[in-house]
């Protein structure tokens, strides 16, 4: 894979992305070793001086293979659009070719890599099936791809499933027995992979139950919504689990309420964006990560921590999915570096870069996308 040098105007660097001007980013077989002032860096660089470095950005929760029918059934109920077996989606997923769902699927993924985005966890539906095609699918394009698979109802293919996918996306805990839970349970902690479950998006669900059987009885690792935890549950949810992955504007759309953002940051667990089902909600963590802090903002009046919220959408989201050292501009990581252009942002006038990154930073402020230290996006040659 060879050396990279960049030399950037700026770059958002380290935990705390500290807005740092005019430096040289060291890219050795895809990680970075290094990060200088360029006035020290003697050595040869692609000269980026026009742009600014920000780490990739990778999305906690979606639905990919969704991409096919955008915007089906426009005015459908949460409940109607996608619940199993019946809801429209499935209906859709079931009747659409493969070839034409996997061709979605990859226009998607290209789509979303030119938006900056290096990595993404799909909850794949249609058991040992569905799993295999997002896999298959995803062969040979740039973006890191982590399918999480679900077993077909009876569970015939559970084990196949814990094989193939880079862990567990389940529906909900009450789509299956609690001795079925217990027997999925079993099987992720055979092959060491982790079990994320959709948990109180909606009103609709039996709150307390989905919420006590995915912990208690499924040992869920991330909890994916959490819209309408109790106070009590999200007090304790840190010590029961790795995190949570919270997708606003996924709730707003389905007028299921606003995740309790806030006290889960308070709680100490790991958070993280996903877009959910890219039928009905653009996978743009640019327009997650604003409307995430909007949502603070409504329940902590005065939240100011724009890094907070840019974590929840980098390094956060890649530890949750099990993509490490990913997520920071820093030796040791991933060289997932995007470059963006500052006056697309504005950056001349901003008094906060970094705030301005998160609340103005979108798809057309997006120049260069590398995954890997590879240049992604824009695609070299035809
Ligand atoms: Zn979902």
């Amino acid at each position: 894979m060879g050396s990279l040098a960049l030399r950037v105007g700026a770059a958002y660097l380290g935990e705390d992305y500290v807005f740092s001007r005019d430096v040289v980013i060291l890219v050795e077989n895809g990680i970075i070793t290094d990060i200088v002032e360029a006035n020290r860096w003697s050595g040869r660089y692609l000269d980026k001086k026009g742009l600014v470095a920000a780490p990739a950005l990778y999305n906690a929760h979606t639905h990919m293979f969704d991409a096919a029918f955008q915007e089906a059934g426009i005015g459908l109920s949460l409940r109607e659009a996608v619940a199993p077996p019946s809801g429209l989606k499935h209906r859709l997923l079931r009747s659409t070719p493969p070839s034409a769902l996997a061709e979605a699927f990859k226009d998607a993924l290209l789509r979303i890599a030119s938006w900056g985005v290096a990595g993404v966890a799909d909850f794949r539906e249609g058991g040992l099936e569905g799993c295999r095609l997002g896999l298959d699918a995803a062969e040979g394009l740039p973006v890191a791809y982590v399918p999480l698979c679900r077993p077909s109802p009876g569970l015939g293919d559970l084990d196949e499933v814990a094989a193939s996918g880079r862990g567990f996306g389940i529906p909900s805990p009450l789509a299956y027995s609690e001795e079925e839970l217990a027997r999925i349970r079993e099987a992720a902690r055979r092959v060491g992979k982790p079990i994320h479950v959709h948990v109180s998006e909606d009103r609709d669900e039996w709150l307390q139950r989905d919420y006590i059987k995915a912990v208690n009885v499924l040992g869920a690792d991330v909890l994916v919504h959490a819209t309408l935890l109790t106070e009590e549950q999200v007090e304790e949810v840190a010590s029961r689990i790795k995190g949570v992955v919270v997708c606003p504007r996924s709730n707003q759309w389905w007028g299921a309420g606003l995740p309790p953002l806030s006290a889960l940051l308070d709680s100490g667990v790991a958070v993280a964006l996903g877009t959910d089902n890219v039928a009905w909600v653009k996978p743009d963590l640019w327009r997650e990560m604003e409307a995430a802090f909007n949502v603070l903002r409504l329940q902590k009046p005065g939240y100011a921590d724009p890094a907070r919220v840019l974590r929840m959408a980098t390094l956060d989201a890649a530890r949750l999915v099990g993509l490490e050292r990913r997520g920071l501009l820093k030796p040791g990581y991933a060289a997932d570096i995007i470059l963006l252009d500052p006056a697309r942002l504005g950056l001349r006038w901003s008094k906060n870069p970094l705030a301005s990154l998160v609340k103005r930073g979108g798809p057309e402020a997006v120049a260069e996308t590398y995954i890997g230290g590879k240049l992604v996006y824009p695609r070299l040659g035809p």
